[in-house]
Order: C-alpha cells, then sequence, then structure tokens
C-alpha cells in the first residue's frame, strides 16, 4: 500500500473519494518495478485531483469527474487514452456517471471521437432530457457542447493494438483483466487461471482497466462514475455494464454510490450497481457485505471483478473476487491510500 499526505482544511462534515482502475487477474509477478509504481502514481493522481474538489466544498459529482478523467487521460488504464480495440480495429469508450442526491444520470456508449467519455456522461445528464445518448448521436452532442473531440488516434497504444492481435489470434474476447471468478466455481477459475498462464506472455498479461469513482461530499450528496473501453475484441457493436445505469454505475443518497468493474455481461444480469445499493437501502446491510453478496451472486453465474461502494457516512468497501483491484481511497484526512493486489 502506498500513502501520500495532503494538506487540506479539516471540517465535521466527512469527505471521501473511492477509485478503482480495474479487478481481474492481477499478478505480483507480473506488475513489477516501474509499471507498478506508474500505476500506483496515476491512483494517487487520482485521489489528489478528486480529493481537491471536496477539500474544497466542491460537489461530489465534481470529484467524481475530476478523478476520472486523470485516469482516462493516462494510458495505463483501459479507458479515455490506452483503451482496448474492438474486433473491428476500433476504440469504442462507454461511460457513465450518476448523483445521488437527485437520481440523475447521464451516460454514453461506444464513442470514438471523445476525450473525456465521462464529461459527456455529464454534459448528457446535465444538458439533455437523457440519460443514455450512443455512437454518432452522443458524439454530435458532446461537440455541441463544446467538449473536446480528438481524432479517434488519439486513443491508440501500440500495446493495446498488440492484445488486439493476440486476442483476434486465439478466437478470444478478452476482459482487460481476465478474470478467475473462484468463490463458486473454484474449478473454473483455475482452469481459466492456467489457460491464462499458458496462453499469455508477459506483454499481454500486464495489467490495466475500467476506472471508476465514487465519493461523498461536505453537503452528504454521493455521486458516481465509471469509464471503459470494454472488451478486448469485443464484437457487433457490444456494450458492457459500464455507461448502464444500475449495472456498472449507481448512486442513491439514501444508500450508497456504486462503481463496477469486472466482466460486464454478469453485472448487467444481476444489475451489480443498483443490486448493491438496494440491499443497503431496504435490508440495512453494511456496504462490505452488500458487495460481496452481489459479487457471490456474480461469481455463481461465471463472472468475476469488483465493485467499490460508499454510503453517506463514509463508510465504504472495495471488494473483489479475483486476484488483485486497481484501487484507492482518501477521505478528510487527506491521506491517499493505493492498493493493488488481496
Ligand atoms: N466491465 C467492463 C465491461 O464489461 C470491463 C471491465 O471492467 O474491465 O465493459
Amino acid at each position: 500500500m502506498t500513502v501520500q499526505k495532503n494538506t487540506a482544511r479539516l471540517d465535521a462534515s466527512p469527505i471521501r473519494l473511492v477509485i478503482h482502475g480495474g479487478a481481474g487477474t492481477i499478478k505480483r509477478s507480473k506488475l513489477k518495478g516501474e509499471r507498478e509504481q506508474a500505476v500506483t502514481q496515476v491512483l494517487s493522481e487520482s485521489l489528489t485531483a478528486g480529493y481537491a474538489v471536496l477539500a474544497m466544498g466542491g460537489s461530489s459529482i465534481d470529484a467524481v469527474i475530476a478523478a476520472i478523467v486523470v485516469m482516462e487521460d493516462s494510458p495505463l488504464f483501459n479507458a479515455g487514452k490506452g483503451a482496448v480495440f474492438s474486433n473491428a480495429g476500433r476504440i469504442e469508450l462507454d461511460a457513465s456517471i450518476m448523483d445521488g442526491s437527485r437520481l440523475m444520470a447521464g451516460s454514453v456508449a461506444a464513442v470514438t471521437t471523445i476525450r473525456n467519455p465521462i464529461r459527456a456522461a455529464y454534459a448528457v445528464m446535465m444538458q439533455s432530457p437523457h440519460v443514455m445518448l450512443m455512437g454518432q448521436g452522443a458524439e454530435a452532442f458532446a461537440a455541441e457542447q463544446g467538449l473536446e473531440i480528438v481524432d479517434p488516434s488519439y486513443f491508440y497504444t501500440q500495446y493495446r493494438w498488440n492484445q488486439l492481435q493476440k486476442a483476434i489470434a486465439q478466437e478470444r474476447v478478452l476482459l482487460d483483466h481476465d478474470v478467475d471468478p473462484d468463490t463458486s466455481q473454484p474449478e473454473m477459475g483455475k482452469k481459466m487461471d492456467e489457460k491464462m498462464d499458458e496462453k499469455t506472455d508477459e506483454k499481454t498479461d500486464e495489467k490495466h482497466g475500467t476506472v471508476g469513482a465514487v465519493a461523498l461530499d461536505r453537503h452528504g450528496t454521493l455521486a458516481a462514475g465509471t469509464s471503459t473501453g470494454g472488451l478486448t475484441n469485443k464484437r457487433f457493436g457490444r456494450v458492457g455494464d459500464s455507461p448502464i445505469i444500475g449495472a456498472g454505475t449507481y448512486a442513491d443518497n439514501r444508500s450508497v454510490a456504486v462503481s463496477a468493474t469486472g466482466t460486464g455481461e454478469m453485472f448487467i444480469r444481476t444489475c451489480a450497481a443498483f443490486n448493491t445499493a438496494a440491499q443497503v437501502r431496504l435490508q440495512h446491510i453494511p456496504t462490505t457485505d452488500a458487495a460481496d453478496n452481489t459479487l457471490a451472486e456474480i461469481a455463481a453465474i461465471g463472472g468475476g471483478g469488483g465493485l467499490i461502494v460508499l454510503d453517506a457516512k463514509g463508510n465504504y468497501a472495495m471488494r473483489f473476487n479475483t486476484r488483485g483491484m486497481f484501487r484507492g481511497t482518501i477521505g478528510s484526512d487527506g491521506i491517499a491510500r493505493v492498493s493493488i493486489f488481496a
């Protein structure tokens, strides 16, 4: 764990930011030295950016955007620059955001030219009567809103291109961090892991992922956001859980803010983010147990991944049923804590 101290105005009302950068088969043996340091550095910068907003009395939604933009702009994560390629050799980005005080939400899916999809999701929430815009329509809307539009080549990284070639050769659709959902199906998890060990070389086994953030501001408002390139070698306009409100993202001041990462299809089928929030609100289950229950449901249908969860009192959980999850948190004390492995 890496700890970094920030100076801030302290206040009685708690503030908290929790982030993730993807969950999966993140192996200590494969993520070492400079790479681990670089990822840790970006996670710390993301926490510091979001914290700056919260410490100044800013809103949780602005903190979520600030934190996610740092990770979208880094080539180390599967969001914005450095996102994964689809089978057609395109980078199609998904993102969503939600404000827990009003149940307001916005999202974009399969966009290819918006530099920061999380900003586009926010614009959809604030400036349109809709919740979800996709493809060219979403891009036209983002341009109209004055968001930064880039050539698709901006998102390109050689590493991701190589990853696609490998996935095509193996006829596989890859989660960024391939998952070993071991809780209820250890054999399957083990087999997948062995397969990964056999089939992936040092290069393709590096782990960088979908990003997300949940925040609580001084006014007691929760917000959540998630941004991703989805799965390597995805086809036919595939959209995962990340831009779907209730699956990849949810926020409700009466319960929790949630952002998910993992095998998107199973997160959609279990309504993972809403499912977690509903347990807290209706059954008064603590954040950690609610996240674990949802992950158990996901594992039961063969999926895996992680959830970050934060309630209006500042209680939070960073849970995953995989080998690791890039994650971090910062609260009123201004100390940024970053972890990667279980
Ligand atoms: N959940 C994302 C998706 O299925 C992938 C990830 O979290 O890495 O699109």
